[in-house]
């Protein structure tokens, strides 16, 4: 189908969304031509800012528009644990949750070697100089219950046991294949109660 070039445009910038099919795209994109000029100024505001604003928390790695970012700042949570993630998007996930007090270290991707990825392209490096500077007892390593989070989670539990720093792995109960992301509050929480040594 022929659209006017901006339509068209705008199509194309809807796909670029995770799951938005051209068909969706369509229907957004004629929904957006329905809208206020006001509330079309202001979304288009929300997605600049968004983008320009935050960055990666210099600590934890998590997605901040102050740097420490707020959790790492927090000082009534406990400093004694850190939970390892992959991706920001697992720690509101965690945090949703409300059961969980320590810190957070979000690797920003699981180690891969089909894929190149080995530990220094990842927030391991950042992880083990964090190690050594706190007075970290635990680490839940809490990444996804895939092959390459499994195979991260022991990376880097080896890597820390000379250190004496307990390592946990949150339990199973999640879905295998699946993100922490997707799972529900409840089913986080027993994972994260049900954790074990590595
Ligand atoms: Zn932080």
């Amino acid at each position: 189908m022929h659209y006017p070039e901006p339509i068209s445009k705008l199509i194309d910038s809807f796909m670029k969304l995770p799951g938005i099919g051209p068909k969706t795209a369509g229907r957004l994109a004629f929904f957006v031509l329905d809208m206020q000029e006001d509330t079309v100024l202001d979304f288009a505001k929300a997605l600049v800012d968004a983008k320009r604003n935050l960055s990666f928390c210099s600590v934890c790695g998590h997605i901040t528009d102050v740097d420490p970012c707020q959790i790492c700042q927090d000082k009534q949570r406990d400093g004694s644990m850190i939970c390892v993630v992959q991706d920001p998007k697992d720690v509101i996930a965690m945090e949703k949750m409300r059961d969980y007090n320590g810190l957070y270290h979000v690797l920003h991707g699981a180690i891969s070697p089909m894929d190149g990825i080995g530990p220094e392209d990842i927030n391991v490096p950042s992880l083990l100089t964090r190690l050594q500077d706190e007075k970290v007892e635990e680490l839940i390593l809490a990444t996804n219950p895939t092959i390459e989070g499994e195979a991260t989670a022991m990376y880097i539990s080896r890597l820390v046991k000379p250190s004496g720093i307990v390592t946990t792995r949150i339990a199973h109960g999640l879905p295998v294949g699946g993100d922490l992301e997707y799972a529900d509050e409840v089913t986080l929480s027993k994972a994260l109660e049900g954790r074990r040594e590595l």
